[in-house]
């Protein structure tokens, strides 16, 4: 364990906030866990869990201890004919995963490509993008708990995944730590989904095949057109969640709004674009100070550099009031706010 007072986020996190944390500990290794658990200066004073720091706000410095996940590996724990089993470290890079896993041509985390942020934490929020979510390659977990010290393998179904959320968003949420995950991929029947969003435009301009590889590589250039990278400019990805709405009041709002996107729900309820929301009550790429919602993609906040979290929340703020004053929907955030 490597400990540091005073330290400044700003490299942990992609809004690039410069929030202190009063001490952060790295731990390097799973063994870690257990001792930083009960060290007098470890769990005991955490307030911060910490993985890629790409889906939170930093709204305040940080008192006590914030813990920074950094232990990585990964290894294959069985095979089938049909799947490969692999068991990842929370700390490896998401991205790098799935590129080792589209190198092996193992099909399942391919559309999710170029997802910022580590291992650990992909299953807390179910990530999901171009139609595919963590779920769909999930097998299994291994949780270390604050409370016993033990830890447990979590299935597919205690997980309790939804729309970008998990039982870490509920009943587990700071009860633990996501130790490691393990992924189910396909060998040889791969289940390709390229309907939607633009992949098959994407593999049609490149004149290619859907494949493992070409869709991974498709995804990766749609989101290098689409999203600012957190590196050049700030951000946490769509910072509001899609609103999940009863379909009576989408098909009214969509009288006076025709063009409204809408993803009808298997439960009955009917999806809205946020991002579409926002752009009509004016807020695509109008920028105030240092902050705003990106040019090319409304649900996106971004940091034009040097803003703090409290004027980066403030603007979230501001959209959320004027979608609730023009449409009557409330805009859930999706990125965790701390502090
Ligand atoms: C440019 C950009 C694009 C994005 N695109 C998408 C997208 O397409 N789809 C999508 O779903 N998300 C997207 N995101 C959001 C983000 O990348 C994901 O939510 C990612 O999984 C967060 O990982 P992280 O390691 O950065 O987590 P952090 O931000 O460090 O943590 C997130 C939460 O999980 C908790 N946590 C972290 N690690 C663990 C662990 N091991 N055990 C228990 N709890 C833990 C933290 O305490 C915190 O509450 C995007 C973000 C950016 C910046």
């Amino acid at each position: 364990m490597i400990w540091e007072e005073h330290a400044s986020l700003a490299p942990y996190n992609t809004f690039g906030i410069d929030a202190k944390a009063e001490r952060l500990v790295h731990l390097e290794t799973e063994a870690c866990v257990a001792d930083y658990r009960i060290h007098p200066k470890g769990y005991a004073q955490q307030t911060l869990l910490i993985s890629g720091g790409s889906n939170m706000l930093l709204c305040a410095d940080v008192p006590g201890t914030t813990a920074r996940i950094a232990w990585t590996g990964q290894h294959i724990v069985r095979e089938t004919d049909d799947h490969v089993f692999v068991q990842v470290a929370a700390g490896e890079n998401w991205h790098d995963t799935v590129r080792y896993t589209v190198e092996q041509d193992w099909g399942g985390l391919q559309n999710l490509s170029l997802i910022p942020g580590l291992v650990g934490a992909a299953p807390v929020q179910n990530i999901g993008a171009y139609g595919v979510e963590l779920a769909d390659s999930f097998d299994s977990l291994r949780f270390f708990s604050w409370e016993t010290g033990e830890i447990q393998t979590l299935s597919h179904a205690e997980c309790a995944f939804g729309y970008r959320d998990s039982i870490f968003k509920g009943p587990l949420k700071d009860k633990g730590v996501i130790l490691s995950v393990i992924f189910r991929l396909t060998k040889h029947s791969h289940v390709l989904k390229t309907s939607y969003g633009a992949i098959q435009d994407e593999l049609a301009a490149r004149g290619q095949e859907a494949s493992v590889r070409s869709i991974s590589d498709a995804v990766i250039a749609i989101r290098q057109s689409k999203l600012p990278d957190p590196k050049v400019l700030g951000n946490s990805g769509s910072f509001f969640k899609n609103p999940a709405l009863p379909a009576e009041v989408v098909a009214a709002l969509a009288k006076s709004n025709p063009t409204l996107p809408q993803y009808p729900q298997g439960d009955g309820s009917v999806k809205v674009a946020a991002g579409w929301l926002i752009e009509q009550a004016g807020w695509k790429g109008k920028r105030i100070g240092q902050v705003g919602m990106h040019a090319h993609q409304a649900l996106v906040l971004v940091n034009y550099g040097g803003a703090t979290g409290p004027e980066l929340w403030a603007h979230a703020q501001r959209v959320q009031d004027s979608v609730k004053e023009q449409f009557g929907i409330h805009l859930e955030p999706e990125v965790n706010l701390i502090g």
